[in-house]
């Protein structure tokens, strides 16, 4: 499958020392949150492939659809813009949302957003209803699923996975384990994918943000593999994967003063940035396993940086400081 050349890869792998932390495996970071600036984490990867499609079928807008401060949003705004393609966001929060962090950078971007209440309009009916309006005058539109989560979206984390296997014959280190944020699980898919490829040594591991295992073994991710199954003509029938959701905690986008406190002793031993939505979380919860010893077994652990510096809300940023 063809893809464009938006994000910088391959992306550095790094390992971490903290100062106050005896680690009882070797951390390595991929640095996706290094994939562009506007472009920063892991939904260009997916937007490579989505927006090489759009171009081929002649697409004049595409549409899509996040929480308020979605990445994806903010990532597809942008690679819009370099496109010339128009960007219509469906994005579900507060009307009177501040125009700040990654809603300000949508309007930058020049993307049409629209605020829907959550006890308003089912998002993807919103989105057709933009697609209605913009055929009616003329436009071709492209829906881009929620996260970029299909099978399509997801070959850029097979991608992803594959650079790994070249990245560890260079550096001679062979990764046991490779964690990442589960959200709307394309990334995980890819990684899961590429990992049953590849003869499924690794243990791949989604730490939850927002739903729980069940869901995501069972309804989320067998859709994304068929998919990627008809797109690369493989057949991926088994595949293992490791999902914890004890990571959720409040619930998507909301933090606790104890997840606060972890970003804070991380960033500032690691000049890595974390945000509370997203990689904040995983890494508390990396963390707690591995301090915990659970994971007493791994030696070599990769977790995949998957951006969001520009999640930080002036609310977050204020819970942050108060900790
Ligand atoms: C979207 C996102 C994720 C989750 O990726 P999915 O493929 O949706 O599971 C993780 N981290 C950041 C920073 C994100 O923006």
């Amino acid at each position: 499958m063809k893809k464009l050349s938006l994000a910088n890869t391959p992306t550095r792998i790094e390992e971490i020392q903290l100062m106050d932390a005896d680690l009882p495996a070797h951390l390595y970071i991929k640095r996706d949150d290094m994939t562009g600036v506007g472009f920063t984490g892991n939904k260009i990867r997916k937007l490579e492939y989505l927006f090489q499609k759009a171009l081929e079928e002649g697409v004049t807008d595409v549409i899509t659809r996040g929480a308020v401060q979605s990445n994806h949003a903010r990532a597809t705004a942008m690679a819009a813009a370099r496109l010339g393609i128009n960007c219509h966001l469906v994005l579900q929060g507060h009307r009177d949302s501040k125009s700040e962090a990654n809603l300000f950078l949508d309007q930058l971007a020049g993307a049409h957003v629209h605020i829907i209440g959550k006890e308003d309009d089912d998002p993807d009916e919103f989105m057709e209803k933009v697609k209605r309006e913009i055929e009616e005058k003329g436009g071709n539109v492209m829906i881009i699923p929620m996260g970029g989560s299909n099978g399509l979206g997801s070959l850029g984390y097979l991608d992803c996975f594959n650079e790994i296997l070249d990245q560890e014959k260079e550096m001679g280190i062979t990764f046991d384990t490779v964690v990442c944020v589960a959200g709307s699980a394309g990334m995980l898919a890819g990684l899961v994918y590429g990992n049953a490829l590849a003869g499924g040594e690794k243990d791949i591991v989604g730490i939850s943000v927002l739903d729980t295992k069940e869901n995501i073994t069972e309804k989320t991710l067998p859709p994304i593999i068929d998919e990627m199954n008809e797109l690369t003509g493989h057949h991926v029938a088994n595949y293992s994967v490791t999902i914890l959701d004890d990571y959720v905690g409040l619930g998507y986008a909301k933090s606790r003063p104890e997840e606060m406190e972890f970003i804070w002793d991380f960033v500032s031993q690691t000049g890595i940035i974390l945000d509370p939505v997203y990689t904040g979380k995983a890494m508390y919860g990396l963390f707690s396993e591995l301090m915990n010893n659970h994971w007493s077994e791994k030696e070599n652990i990769l977790f995949i940086h998957s951006g969001g510096a520009f999640g930080w809300t002036r609310e977050q940023m204020e819970m942050l400081l108060r900790k």
